[in-house]
């Protein structure tokens, strides 16, 4: 039963992803970006309108709408590869704690977290105080 559900979970989930939502045309190489880095798992550039001295987005490179998405539906490899993504950018825009003083790293998700676009992202700002977490 909860295969069953899981299953017609995801398949619901796959058919709402909207294959032309702006971080699927970066990914394809439609429309231009300020690239970071990119790897089997995620794709990394800067942020078109930046809200901090850093401002650098992290994405995987699997179709997911939000965390919640990526959560239910993508591999444990998937996941490990977003989440090193992240340090790895971190460090090479000098701002993990190896190298720098430190980041914010958020995923807003859906209408209430504020996501305008619909293809999982994390931010990462960096290079002075972040500031409040929250408004
Ligand atoms: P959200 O509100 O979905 O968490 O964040 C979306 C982010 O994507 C915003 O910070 C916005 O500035 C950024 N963004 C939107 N369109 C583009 C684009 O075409 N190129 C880049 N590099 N960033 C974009």
């Amino acid at each position: 039963m909860y295969l069953v559900s899981l299953i017609k979970e995801k398949s619901e989930k796959l058919m709402t992803y909207d294959e032309n939502n702006i971080f699927a045309k970066i990914l394809k190489g439609e429309i231009p970006c300020k690239k970071i880095y990119e790897d089997k798992y995620i794709f990394s550039f800067h942020d078109i309108n930046p809200q901090k001295k850093i401002h650098a987005l992290v994405i995987p490179k699997g179709k997911y709408i939000d965390l919640d998405d990526f959560c239910i539906n993508a591999s444990a490899n998937e996941m490990v590869g977003l989440f090193k993504g992240i340090n790895i950018v971190a460090e090479m825009l000098g701002v993990s704690l190896k190298n720098g003083d430190g980041y914010r790293a958020l995923s807003n998700i859906g209408k209430n977290g504020g996501q305008e676009v619909p293809h999982l992202h994390f931010h990462i700002f960096g290079g002075e105080k972040i500031g409040k977490m929250v408004e």
